[in-house]
């Protein structure tokens, strides 16, 4: 089954809006084991929208819609698609009541126009929006389908999710499933020149490297007729291309590094604290973003001058003096410090040089250091992170906060 995914709103032309929407609904429809070979977006024009129907329907079983059921007379999605089908609109009644307990809820005055968003195609199937005011629709006959969602990510994702999937569930019969293996360490060149051949022999499953930020992921992607079928295929050859760069791997499917750091903290009931000079919070940040990071982590300072390190976390003056603040020595003594200070498990320090300016040639910029300290387990690294480019700075921080979660994953592996 091939599907299309054509979304409607002028904001996504001028480039004001990220098409998240289709990104999600790609995802979504491959893990479904649905083809999709092409994407579109349309501004808020009944004209071109008509085309864009008419041209995607000429190449796909499905058209994945998202924006432009919104109360405005700019919206105008259903009405085009209700023409391109030959169907009236009615005003559906379940509908209108969800519309008006909404605004109900969240105590705003229902205006006429929102009247608008309850009017369906006959014979549609209707998707209720429970974060929203504009229900989706799957209208179409016994060859094509279109599927209507609403252009707000939180209202189409949770629609996305939970009814069109199992809807699209009943009318297809292979899944598409995947394992992502996670790499810190290793340049996606090097990863790919190791697996070239290894993965030109695969097929089902297929082996496909992405590159991220001082990270590369390989994702391993199966097709059967289910999960099971699919996971048989994929697990062997994920053990195997895992074990070929053990050192470097981090995990398997554990999302972001800080994912993975909180989820084994979690799983061995021990807890972290930071402590940073260069990336001036960045790794708590990452980390508090994850749900649940309370658990296991209750301190993060940032500590960004010679005083403050050695006020809160009881750095030596003498060691500043003697090795200066990026150092490995003051590295370590941040991390011993705040470890102390918070009475956590594990504490983590970065302190290095961002650029563009500050550096020498005994300290470059890029230089950082890092460093974990806990009961058992103390380690201190010395990274080049300059790559010579223009505005490194938020490339050194990023990549120092990667090594420095990469560190406390190792730590607390090994722990
Ligand atoms: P609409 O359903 O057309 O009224 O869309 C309402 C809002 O949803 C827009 O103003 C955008 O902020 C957002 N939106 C619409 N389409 C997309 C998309 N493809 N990806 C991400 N956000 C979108
Ligand atoms: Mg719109």
């Amino acid at each position: 089954m091939k599907a299309e995914i054509l979304c409607v709103g002028t904001e996504l032309l001028l480039g004001d809006t990220i098409n998240t929407n289709a990104a999600f609904a790609a995802k979504e429809l491959a893990k479904l084991g649905i083809t999709v070979y092409h994407q579109s977006v349309v501004g808020d024009n009944p004209g071109r929208l008509k085309e864009s129907l008419a041209e995607a329907f000429s190449r796909a079983d499905i058209v994945l819609m998202t924006g432009g059921l919104g109360p405005t007379y700019d919206d105008l999605t259903k009405e085009t698609v209700a023409e391109f089908f030959g169907r009236k609109m009615y005003m559906d009644e379940p509908s209108l009541a969800a519309i008006e307990a909404f605004f109900n809820k969240v105590g705003r005055p229902m205006t006429d126009n929102n009247r608008k968003q309850a009017l369906m195609p006959e014979g549609a199937v209707i998707f209720a929006n429970k974060n929203g005011t504009a229900p989706g629709l799957a209208v179409g006959n016994d060859e094509k389908i279109a599927i209507l969602l609403p252009g707000p990510p939180n209202e189409m994702e949770p629609m996305m999710k939970n009814s069109v999937v199992p809807f699209l569930k009943g009318k297809t019969n292979t899944v598409i499933v995947s394992r992502t293996i996670h790499i810190i360490g290793l340049g996606e060149s090097y990863v790919e020149s190791i697996l070239r051949d290894y993965m030109l022999a695969h097929t089902n499953p297929t082996i496909a490297p992405y590159a991220k930020t001082g990270e590369v992921q390989l994702r391993v992607t199966a097709s059967a007729k289910n999960d099971e079928e699919a996971y048989a295929l994929i697990d062997p050859v994920v053990a195997e291309v895992a074990e070929k760069f053990k050192d470097y791997v981090y995990g398997i499917d554990v999302g972001t590094l800080e994912n993975a750091a909180i989820t084994l903290l979690r799983e061995k009931g021990l807890s972290a604290a930071t402590a940073e000079s260069c990336t001036g919070g960045m790794v708590s940040a990452r980390l508090t973003a994850i749900a649940g990071a309370s658990e296991v982590f209750g301190c993060g300072v940032c500590t960004y001058s010679n005083e403050m390190k050695m006020q809160l976390l009881g750095v030596r003056e003498e060691t500043l003096a003697a090795h200066g603040a990026v150092s490995p020595e003051t590295a370590l003594e941040m991390a011993k410090g705040v470890r102390k200070l918070s009475g956590a498990d594990f504490g983590i320090s970065i302190t290095g040089i961002a650029g563009p300016g500050g550096g020498t040639a005994e300290k470059p910029v890029g230089l950082v250091y890092i460093a974990v300290d806990s009961e058992k387990y103390t380690k201190t690294e010395k990274l080049l992170l300059s790559r010579g480019r223009e505005n490194e700075r938020t490339m050194i921080r990023t990549l120092a906060a990667n090594n420095a979660l990469r560190l406390l994953i190792e730590a607390v592996t090994k722990y």
